[in-house]
Parts: structure tokens; C-alpha cells; sequence
């Protein structure tokens, strides 16, 4: 096992794989930017050495400054939580030249799911259902024409190195195509730094569901179950994400866990990964992306499972053999994760930053809750809005709901505005309520919201 782990991330991403690493005696290096001098990753590991000015581009992502610090301080593997580098394969490849362990997967699988088209490709050949669409990037005016007619209306174009909700863009009719083709094209080469793009068939009320995969490097893939997270921004940033996924039977549920193992294997996968899906509202599901990190709503799934899936990366990373089996893994209970941000929702989803004049998080039976906040803290204007993750678990997904609104009750913030008031509506709407949501339900819902005057029942 590792000594020496560094973590090369902030905020609650960088306090949870720290906590992992102290239960596992494994001591921690965290890196920061100037702006977060103050932040708690840095408070709490046991080194923490600055890598750069506050834009990410300067230090988060500053390669030869983290490794330069790896390096420096002996840590023998570095964790690139979510987001970052974590899906970077050259920096998977620059720590292994430098004799850094990554605590992901090989640089070559990272580099074949980051093409979308391709893993759409290695999908379908692995016999996994994807949806139709173009199965390379488009190369010409007249191919992109031919495909959509057999695909039909609406379509999405899709940029093939797109992630995070960006680079997708929904076409309704045949005359919107090519001025579309071509604004797609230039804004993925600016995004992305490449112009390639993909078509794929449009479902209307989709429902958004993933499968966490663990592998090991012997050659051992399990999967735990599905999350559901359809429950999304316009901009298709997750907002609310649950497991098991309401109303999935179990011959769906174990198809889902068989597919995700058969694109795990056909990239020779290994450490914690995601498969998702999209699944119609006959219930089909078909394969969209894989994520070859961990992912924001983990703990999840940690919660209906009992496994620890950031301990579990830093143990496959070190060799170890995964001891359980498929049949070893078994649900229990119905975990429900908010995403509290640092947005204005009505303003569509507009940063909030200041400081923190209390932070007092939700406690009690059954909340678990993964945030970097502390009274008194200011949140820089540079980096994401996630403030806090509150997971609600409990035996039913009824009781799990309810204690995720006394939850969302309890929470006390003042000095920036969050998204709380708005969860806690969300979460009341006869629909969440029913588990019946589909990927356009947060959009719909926020057209008729009106927060000002409104009350939160
Ligand atoms: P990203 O890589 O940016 O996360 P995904 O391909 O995973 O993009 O899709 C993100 C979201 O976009 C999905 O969760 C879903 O809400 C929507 N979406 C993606 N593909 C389709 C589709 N074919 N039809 C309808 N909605 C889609």
C-alpha cells in the first residue's frame, strides 16, 4: 500500500480522498491555487504545497507543477478526483513516466472513452445497444445530410471530446442542420480543441442512468447497481441523483450491470469507472458515455452498497485484488443525493460567491453530508459551485425522501446564495415524490418557478 498520496483537486472532492486516505493510514499532499490558501483540503492534509496563481488553467491544471510537487514531497500516487485531470490521459501517462502511480484507469482506456464516437463504436461492438447515430466523426456536408435522414428528427450533434453537459446541441429539422453542423464544429474546436462531432438520435423524456463499475488488474469487473440522475440543469448539470433508480425491475437492473461490465472489459478497464445510459420511456436503455473517474454522486451508491469506492481506487491502484464477487454485492436501502450550489436558479443558474457568515450543515439519522465549507470561509470566484453534497439514506426511497427535506430544512447558510430553496420544492413535486422523472422535468419545472414570495411547503 501507498505512504504517500497526492490529491490533485480541491474543494469537497479533495476532503473526501483525504478522509479515505486517513482511515487507511495513508498520509496526504494536498495542492492549491493562491486563492485557496484558506481552503479546508489544505487545513487538513498532512502537506500541501501551492502550485500556482488562483485560474485553474495556472494551477489545477498546471501539469508540471503537480507532478513537480508529487515529486518533491515523495508521494508515490496521485488522485485526481473528478473534474481536472482526472480524465486527461496524457497526465495519466506523464505521473506512470515519472514512476507516479494514477489512481484511475490506463491512459489508454481514458483516451478511447474520451472519444464519444469511438466508445459509442466499442459499445456497440461489445453487443451493447447504443442509440442510432453516426458511428464516426462527420467528415462531410453530404454525409452528415444522408445520416440524419435515416436517423430522423430532432437529432442531437454531439461533439466527440465534449463532456460536463457541454458540447450538445439539438437539431428539429432537416434545414437547421448544416448552419448547426457548423457552429458545433467550431465551437467544439474551441471548447475541446477538436471540431469532431457525432449525430445521435434524440429520445424525447429520457431518463439519465448510470452504472458504477469497479475493476481491478486482475481482471475482476463488478459492477454495483444504477443511479438515477435525471434530474438536471438546461444545461445538464446533474442536480439530484439516487439509487437504486425508482421503478427498474430486476431483469432491467441486472441488463444494465451486464452491459456496463461488457464496456468495461472491451477497454480493458480498470479502477472505478461509469456507464450511462440513457433509457427510453418504454423502458430500453442504450449506452451513451463512460466517465473514467469517480463521479460526483458516489456516495450514493457507497450508501446502498457498504463499499468504499474512493478506498477501493487507491487499493486497485496498488495492486490489490478486489475480494468479492458479483453475487457478494447486494442493495440495501435508497440513498438520495442533493447537489447544494453556490446558484441563483432563477437567474439561470448565476455563480453566487462572498463569505461564508455561518455554515451549519444537516446532521441526524441517516444524513451524510460531503462539503469543504466552514463559518467563516469565502468562496472564491474561480472554480465550481458545489458548496455541499447531502445524501439522505435510509431503509425506503419514502423515508429517504423525507429525511432529505428535514434535511435541506436544517441546513443554515448565510453569506451567499445557494440552491436550497429550490431543492427543497424540487424534492416535494409530485413527480420526484413518485420517482417518475425524466431529463426535461427540472427545465419544465423551473419555467413555472416562481421563488420570490413563494413558500417553501
Ligand atoms: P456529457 O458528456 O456532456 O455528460 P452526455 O452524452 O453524457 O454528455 O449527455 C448528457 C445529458 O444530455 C444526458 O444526461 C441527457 O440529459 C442529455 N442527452 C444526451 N444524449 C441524449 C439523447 N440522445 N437524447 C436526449 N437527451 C440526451
Amino acid at each position: 500500500m501507498f505512504n504517500k498520496i497526492l490529491i490533485a483537486n480541491r474543494g469537497e472532492i479533495a476532503v473526501r480522498i483525504i478522509r479515505a486516505c486517513r482511515e487507511m493510514g495513508i498520509r496526504t499532499v494536498a495542492v492549491y491555487s493562491e486563492a485557496d490558501r484558506d481552503a479546508l483540503h489544505v487545513h487538513w492534509a498532512d502537506e500541501a504545497v501551492c502550485i500556482g496563481p488562483p485560474p485553474s488553467s495556472e494551477s489545477y491544471l498546471n501539469i508540471p507543477h503537480i507532478l513537480m510537487a508529487a515529486l518533491i514531497t515523495e508521494a508515490e500516487a496521485i488522485h485526481p478526483g473528478y473534474g481536472y485531470l482526472s480524465e486527461c490521459s496524457s497526465f495519466a501517462e506523464a505521473c506512470e513516466s515519472q514512476g507516479i502511480r494514477f489512481i484511475g484507469p490506463p491512459h489508454s482506456a481514458i483516451a478511447q472513452m474520451g472519444d464519444k464516437a469511438l466508445a459509442r463504436k466499442i459499445a456497440q461492438q461489445a453487443g451493447v445497444p447504443v442509440l442510432p447515430g453516426t458511428p464516426d466523426a462527420i467528415r462531410s456536408e453530404e454525409e452528415a445530410l444522408r445520416a440524419a435522414s435515416q436517423i430522423g428528427f430532432p437529432l442531437l450533434i454531439k461533439a466527440a471530446a465534449g463532456g460536463g453537459g457541454r458540447g450538445i446541441r439539438r437539431v428539429n429539422t432537416e434545414e437547421e442542420l448544416l448552419p448547426a453542423l457548423r457552429i458545433a464544429q467550431s465551437e467544439a474546436q474551441a471548447a475541446f480543441g477538436s471540431p469532431d462531432v457525432y449525430l445521435e438520435k434524440y429520445i424525447p423524456e429520457p431518463r439519465h442512468i448510470e452504472v458504477q463499475v469497479l475493476a481491478d488488474s486482475h481482471g475482476n469487473v463488478l459492477h454495483l447497481f444504477e443511479r438515477e440522475c435525471s434530474l438536471q440543469t438546461p444545461r445538464h448539470q446533474k442536480m439530484v441523483e439516487e439509487a437504486p433508480a425508482p421503478h427498474v425491475d430486476e431483469v432491467t437492473r441486472r441488463a444494465l450491470g451486464e452491459a456496463a461490465i461488457k464496456v468495461a472489459r472491451a477497454v480493458g478497464y480498470q479502477n472505478a469507472g461509469t456507464v450511462e445510459f440513457l433509457m427510453d420511456s418504454n423502458g430500453n436503455f442504450y449506452f451513451i458515455e463512460m466517465n473514467t473517474r469517480l463521479q460526483v454522486e458516489h456516495p450514493v451508491t457507497e450508501q446502498v452498497t457498504g463499499i468504499d469506492i474512493v478506498q477501493w481506487q487507491i487499493r486497485i491502484a496498488a495492486g490489490e485484488r478486489l475480494p468479492f464477487k458479483q453475487s457478494d454485492i447486494r442493495l440495501s436501502g435508497h440513498a438520495i443525493e442533493v447537489r447544494l450550489t453556490a446558484e441563483i436558479p432563477e437567474h439561470d443558474f448565476t455563480p453566487s460567491t462572498g463569505r461564508l457568515s455561518e455554515w451549519t450543515p444537516p446532521g441526524g439519522p441517516g444524513i451524510r453530508v460531503d462539503s469543504h465549507l466552514y463559518t467563516g470561509y469565502s468562496i472564491p470566484p474561480y472554480y465550481d459551485p458545489l458548496l455541499a453534497k447531502i445524501i439522505a439514506y435510509a431503509p425506503s426511497r419514502e423515508e429517504a425522501v423525507a429525511r432529505l427535506t428535514r434535511a435541506l430544512h436544517e441546513v443554515r447558510i448565510e453569506g451567499v446564495q445557494t440552491t436550497r430553496d429550490f431543492l427543497l420544492r424540487l424534492v416535494q413535486t409530485p413527480e420526484f415524490l413518485q420517482g417518475r422523472v425524466s431529463t426535461p422535468f427540472v427545465p419544465r419545472f423551473l419555467r413555472g418557478y416562481a421563488p420570490i414570495g413563494g413558500v417553501v411547503q
